[in-house]
């Protein structure tokens, strides 16, 4: 029985971490959850599982909740403002915390989670791209294992299980190549949000829905899978499988190649997360070769001319320090700026080689939470001034 803190459980991940609750009340009792602003969904997830306290970073949108909640009389504990969902990730009652919020805001309560000896099941990989210099010492020294929940370091992690960790030569991390897949960079100028929000094999929330269609996710996950399995990003190799069913591979010193494959649907590596270091049962319909469309698997090089944040996460995670830190919060900021409508498509990738290129590194800068929390908020100041010439 694992007892379970989800934070961002109102979003795609959180969602579909409660349905696997849902269908496993004997395995997992919910303790915690947290979300931005969704108190709706929230309050219908507390009357489901009644968890012992939840967090509502709004902190108007919380007030709200919790006098709704004592007006019925019910006994949910609510926190509110910024760092509530780090209060839920620390509970005493809950042993292990999905990190399910997006963008950089889901590293502090990770940070927390870690502190106090919570095992992670981690989907925010902004979380390891901007802090995993000092995430992952940290959870070694307190004995805390990150259990990997996005799909690609799922099947990574999976082929590495049965001990070649230590045999491991290339990560082949494969990537549905988004919904402009194809494009040149002329075609990608005046492509819309709602374009870039219909993503063609994955359902996700809004903000990794247009790092798909940039690529940029993928940049973000080849950090992830540096700070996760210990290489270099240069031992990482970008495959586009635009069918999305070898969720990656890895190849091993004598040159054989692992890959784990699957339907799109993360159900099936938040199960591989939470059941670990069992196996869980099958929730979803297990992947069946000879199903429809799914007959002529297909593998491309990346196009990093079209695709250029890719590259550039390259030489981030190259230089490492704060620069990756930068570079997500550029990221972050140029994206929401891009899905209200305030800049353009190829804005967001400008915006931040921008940023990134004005960033100066100090020699031997410490990477801890303090000085990760400030390179994020200058990259976001940065962000915010140099997107102002972008508005039309
Ligand atoms: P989403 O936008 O659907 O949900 C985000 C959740 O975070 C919501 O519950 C929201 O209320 C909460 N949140 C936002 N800001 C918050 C704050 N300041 N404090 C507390 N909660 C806050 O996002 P998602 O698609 O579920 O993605 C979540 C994370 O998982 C991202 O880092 C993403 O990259 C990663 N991921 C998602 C998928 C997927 O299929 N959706 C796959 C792999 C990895
Ligand atoms: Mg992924």
């Amino acid at each position: 029985m694992r007892r379970l803190s989800i934070l961002g459980s109102t979003g795609s991940i959180g969602q579909q971490t409660l349905e696997v609750c849902r269908k496993a009340p004997a395995d997992f009792t919910v303790e915690g959850l947290t979300c931005g602003s969704d108190i709706a969904t929230l309050y219908d997830q507390i009357k489901e599982f009644s968890p012992v306290a939840v967090a509502v970073s709004d902190p108007i949108k919380g007030a709200e909740l919790a006098k709704r909640l004592k007006d019925e009389g019910i006994k949910t504990e609510v926190y509110t403002g910024p760092d509530s969902s780090s209060v839920i990730a620390q509970l005493s009652e809950c042993d292990t915390v999905v990190g399910a919020i997006v963008g950089f805001a889901g590293l502090e309560p990770v940070y927390h989670a870690i502190l106090s000896g919570k095992t992670i099941a981690l989907a925010n990989k902004e979380t390891l791209v901007s802090g995993g210099d000092f995430i992952m010492p940290l959870a070694r020294e307190k004995g805390v294992d990150i259990l990997p929940v996005d799909s690609e370091h799922s099947a990574i992690w999976q082929c590495l299980r049965n001990g070649d960790a230590k045999n491991l030569d290339r990560i082949l991390i494969t990537a549905s190549g988004g919904p402009f897949r194809g494009m040149k960079r002329e075609d990608l100028e005046n492509v819309t949000a709602e374009k870039a929000l219909n993503h063609p094999t994955w359902k996700m929330g809004g903000k990794i829905t247009i790092d798909s269609a940039t690529m940029m996710n993928k940049g973000l996950e080849i950090i992830e899978a540096h700070h996760l399995f210990g290489v270099s990003v240069d031992q990482i190799d970008v495959v586009v499988h635009p069918q999305s069913v070898v969720h990656s591979m890895v190849r091993l010193k004598d040159g054989s190649v692992l890959g784990q494959m699957g339907r799109p649907s993360m159900i099936l590596p938040i199960i591989v997360a939470l059941y670990y270091p069992e196996r869980g049962p099958a929730f979803t319909e297990p992947f069946d070769p000879f199903a429809a469309g799914i007959n002529n698997l297909t593998f491309e090089k990346c196009d990093t001319e079209v695709f250029r944040l890719v590259g550039l996460a390259y030489e981030v995670g190259r230089q490492g320090g704060l620069l990756p830190a930068v570079m997500n919060a550029a990221n972050e900021t140029a994206v929401m700026a891009f899905l209200d409508g305030r800049i353009g498509f190829l804005d967001i990738e400008r915006t931040v080689y921008e940023v990134c290129s004005g960033f100066v590194q100090s020699a031997g800068q410490t990477v801890d939470i303090d000085s990760v929390r400030e390179a994020d908020r200058i990259a976001r100041e940065n962000a915010e001034e140099i997107l102002r010439k972008f508005i039309s």
